[in-house]
This record gives C-alpha cells, structure tokens and sequence, in this order.
C-alpha cells in the first residue's frame, strides 16, 4: 500500500465519520496541514499551533512496510483516528479523556484497536535504532557525548576541557560500539 496524500485525506474522511457517529458532537476542526514523514520511531503525530488552534497531521510512510494491504490500511486508519481523538480539547496526551474517546470507537470498532502506542516491530517494521559505537564521559560531572563515527578529537580527548565543569576528565568509553 503505497501512503500518498489522497490515501490519508481519504482515511482521514473515513476517520472523522468513525468519530461521529461513536461521539456525535465530535467536530472535525480539519488540519491544515498534513505531511508524509519517513519517521520510522512513531506511525502518527499530531501538533497544534498553540497561537491559531490549528492542527498539523504528521503520517509515516512506514504503513507501507506492512504486507498485508488490508492490515496496513486498517493500521492507517486506526492511527488517523488516533491523531483526530487527540484534536478533541483535553486530548492532547494519552490521559482519562483520550481513553475514553478511544474506548467508545473501539467498543464498535473492535478491529481498529486504537491504542495509546504500538510498536512497529509487532507488524515487522523494523525500527531504526540509531547506534553510537563512540561515547566519551566526562569523569567529574559525567556529562556524556556521542557520535555515529569516530570524532576529530578522538587522538586528544584527554587535553579537553569539559564546557561543563571545567576540568579535563573527558575519556571514551566506548569505541567502534565497545565498551572500554
Ligand atoms: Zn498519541
Ligand atoms: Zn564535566
């Protein structure tokens, strides 16, 4: 299933009348934006303009992943519902109220599942853990810092000075991904 534009304003749609009709003074405030991210850590977000009310929809392509065409879709449009639940004023995170939005379609929807978080590898996407095989820790405030590949400094790390506590007390403490 490929994700695309006219697929989520379509679910979107299915979505707000799920909502509806589970909660009919639900109101559908619309987003004004909508975008498609790669983002492979979470299936949805939503953001609101804290100045105008609006709402931003964040959907990852990762649905795409899913073999299954029609598992994929109801996984979209159960995430959707997720993001448009959090569009109802006290739902912005997954409290009492979300829950409740969120029972009330799914006691009618059982199939949608909508749920506070899913993980992706339960429908076999793998995630991107990002990975830092170097560390270096500041011996005295143990303030760490990490890098994907071997920093410039690596030959002279214990002649820097630590910018939080002053002193030069900075070694690795793990390289090429070992511990040391
Ligand atoms: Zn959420
Ligand atoms: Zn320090």
């Amino acid at each position: 299933m490929k994700v695309t534009y006219t697929l989520i304003d379509q679910v979107v749609a299915e979505g707000v009348q799920i909502l509806k009709e589970v909660y009919p003074s639900f109101q559908y405030q619309g987003f004004t934006k909508i975008r498609i991210s790669k983002a492979r850590s979470k299936w949805g977000s939503v953001k609101k303009n804290c100045r105008t009310g609006d709402f931003a929809l964040t959907i990852s392509n990762c649905f795409e992943e899913i073999p299954d065409e029609k598992r994929a879709r109801t996984k979209l449009l159960s995430t959707t519902i997720h993001e448009l639940i959090h569009t109802i004023p006290g739902c912005m995170n997954h409290g009492s109220n979300f829950k409740y939005y969120a029972a009330l379609v799914n006691r009618r929807y059982p199939a949608l599942h909508i749920q506070r978080c899913t993980s992706m590898e339960s429908f076999g996407i793998q995630r991107d853990i990002k990975s830092y095989p170097y560390v270096a820790k500041c011996g005295i405030c143990n303030k760490e810092w990490k890098w994907t590949r071997k920093p410039r400094l690596f030959n002279y790390i214990s002649a820097c000075e630590c910018p939080y506590c002053n002193t030069k007390s900075l070694s690795f403490i793990k390289i090429s991904g070992i511990a040391i």
